[in-house]
């Protein structure tokens, strides 16, 4: 069997860009991420609120 694949620059996918979470080249079947598991990392900091999301609508006195 073939040690390397073949060089087909013509019609070649672009060069997949690095995993956010942890740089490995991503996936195409779970992009941005190189892995579902990534994917959920990813997940579990917006909702930990990690990521703060800008103009959220916040009322401290809204509460039943
Ligand atoms: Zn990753």
């Amino acid at each position: 069997m073939l040690a390397k694949p073949p060089e087909d620059a013509d019609g070649a996918k672009p060069p997949a860009k690095p995993c956010p979470v942890c740089g490995k080249p991503a996936d195409p079947a779970t992009l941005p991420f190189c892995s579902k598991r990534c994917r959920d990392v990813d997940l579990n900091r917006w909702l930990s609120g990690t990521y703060v999301i800008p103009g959220r609508p916040t009322d401290p006195e809204d509460a039943e």
